[in-house]
């Protein structure tokens, strides 16, 4: 067992105290002070809690006259639960109920012996894992979901309000739009850092600003982490969104006019693959391709067909709303025959391919581009990979190119993401994304709904509710909202309904399986679409959705 410990001037003599009588049952660490000059109480509150934080250490102790400054400044720290103790009844609850992990000690309204007896208490006792007790110090760290911003109750009010709402909304919906996902805290503290405050032209090691260290020892680590969790040769961690990274390979590589092969967006491609309203279908010449007509897939015999014809100077695969598995392997031998440049955008399936639930393209492709905030879970913003030789024309695509300062705070938040997908936990989760994604997706089928491709392999699916039931993804998308349940409409290959109201819906499970939801509640939440579709101008069939829809979130919190 390992103890931190720390006091202020009015707490040295007692420190000393419970250092000689704690060495012998654990390992103490002497943060301070050695000497009784007067000293501030923060800075040793500070030193202790960012051990128990870290989990460097398993308990801190706090002593100064009173405890309570200490207790004060240790709470600040997250994970830190400080607990002010004048009595061992009190060392025995805070630790049973509250999982206390910080004793802070009066020095001034405890005797020594006692005060090391409450220490002993402290250490001794077991946390109750009892349900009502879990439950309820789960609700302290909710609470702290809201608190991470409540500086803004006072600075911005009208912000905070915006922001509150948006918590409000995470926390009452069922949410399945197939690009969202919910990002972890440890994310959004780097992506709201002081890194934000550095301006940083160039890359790590040759910036055209001063001070870059701390934002270059980041950088480095977004980029490092990138490569090896997608073991890629190189990657570009500066994009600030999906579309720039786009854009930089395109810059990188071709000249305007040159030919891009690409999937439609009608069909299932993005916007900055070429549509007519996009930069690049107005700098480029864009060749699409669909998928087949009677298997709703890619046909690769036909895109062979067709790059042979073509010789389009970019390949490109990867979708915002095809569900099934994308064949890279053989993508590649058709580039090489095509003599194109493969790129592969993965932004929607990034995460399962981090994860180990879709193959890879970067074995393959010459540029894999990516968004970092769908199912790979991070900060909005995007990323390049590559091979090698081209990370030169790479990098001086997106700067000077076309991007002046990186958002290295955003950098930072995508290297905290990188890393959380190293764990074995993440990996379940991209598996656990894929199968929750499979039976829900039956659900809906087996109540009579046409699914696109017939089923899914991925994160997504998309539900033709115009050949199912004669209504419009709009109608549809705007019931399903009403009754507490977000997808968004979405065109289906071939759509006969304009983009504004298409036939299908997208569905997609990244977002809920981060909460923790698995088969049962798909399960239940594809009926309860169905329920809604079925009935769809029935309010009380709406009014009972939204009720036990937010009956069962509750059970699941937002990280
Ligand atoms: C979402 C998406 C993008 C673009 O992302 P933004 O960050 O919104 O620019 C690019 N490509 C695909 C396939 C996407 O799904």
């Amino acid at each position: 067992m390992k103890i931190a410990i720390g006091s202020d001037h009015g707490g040295v003599d007692l420190k000393s105290l419970l250092v000689k009588e704690l060495s012998s049952i654990a390992t103490v660490l002497d943060k301070g002070p050695e000497s009784k000059e007067s000293c501030d109480y923060p800075d040793f509150a500070a030193a202790v809690s960012k051990d128990v934080a870290s989990a460097a250490v398993d308990f801190g102790i706090l002593i100064c006259r009173s405890g309570i400054g200490m207790s004060m400044a240790a709470n600040r720290f997250q994970n830190v639960r400080a607990a002010l103790c004048a009595t061992t009844e009190a060392a025995t609850l805070t630790r049973q109920h509250n999982g206390a992990n910080v004793l802070c000690i009066g020095a001034d309204t405890v005797s020594p012996q006692y005060a090391v007896e409450i220490a002993k208490t402290f250490i001794a006792t077991p946390v109750d894992m009892d349900e009502r007790h879990a439950k309820r110090r789960a609700k302290i760290e909710r609470a702290q979901r809201l608190s991470d911003c409540s500086g803004l109750m006072y600075d911005d009010p009208e912000v905070f309000a915006a922001i509150e709402a948006q918590t409000k909304q995470e926390d009452a919906e069922i949410n399945l739009i197939a690009s969202e996902n919910t990002s972890s805290r440890a994310c959004r503290e780097a992506a709201g850092s002081v890194l934000m405050n550095k301006y940083a032209e160039g890359y790590p090691g040759k910036r055209w600003y001063s001070g870059c260290l701390p934002v270059d020892a980041a950088e480095e680590l977004a980029r490092k982490r990138a490569c090896e969790l997608f073991g890629a040769e190189h990657a570009n961690v500066q994009p600030h969104c999906g579309s720039a990274a786009n854009m930089a390979v395109y810059f990188a590589t071709i000249n305007p006019g040159d030919t891009i092969m690409s999937m439609s967006l009608d069909q299932g491609g993005h916007l900055s693959h070429g549509s007519p309203v996009n930069f690049s279908g107005k700098i480029y010449n864009i060749v699409p391709y669909t998928v087949n007509k009677e298997t709703e897939m890619l046909d690769y015999d036909e895109m062979e067909r067709m790059a042979l014809e073509v010789k389009p100077k970019i390949l490109l695969t990867g979708a915002s709303a095809y569900p099934r598995t994308i064949d890279f392997e053989r993508i590649r031998a058709i580039c090489d025959k095509a003599g194109s440049i493969m790129m592969v955008d993965m932004a929607h399936i990034a995460g399962l391919i981090a994860g180990g639930a879709h193959p890879s393209p970067v074995p393959y492709a010459d540029f894999v581009t990516t968004t970092t905030h769908k199912t790979l879970g991070g900060p909005r913003g995007g990323m390049v990979l590559c091979k090698e030789k081209w990370a030169k024309a790479l990098d001086s695509a997106v700067f000077p190119g076309m991007q002046g300062g990186p958002l290295e705070n955003i950098i930072a938040a995508k290297a905290v993401v990188f890393r959380e997908w190293m764990s074995e936990a993440k990996k379940g989760y991209a598996q656990q994304v894929v199968k929750n994604c499979q039976v829900m997706c039956k659900t809906v089928q087996d109540r009579g709904y046409r699914i696109v491709s017939g089923g899914t392999d991925n994160h997504l699916f998309l539900v033709d509710v115009k050949t199912s039931k004669g209504i419009t993804g709009k109608e549809a998308a705007a019931a399903l909202d009403e009754a507490g349940i977000i997808v968004n409409k979405n065109t289906i290959p071939y759509d006969t309904e304009s983009p504004f109201k298409t036939s299908g819906i997208r569905v997609g499970t990244a977002s809920a399986t981060t909460r923790g939801m698995h088969e049962a509640e798909m399960i239940k939440i594809g009926t309860w679409i169905a329920d809604v579709l079925d009935n769809i101008g029935d309010d009380e069939v709406k009014a009972r959705v939204r009720r036990d829809a937010a009956n069962l979130v509750k059970y699941f919190p937002v990280p």
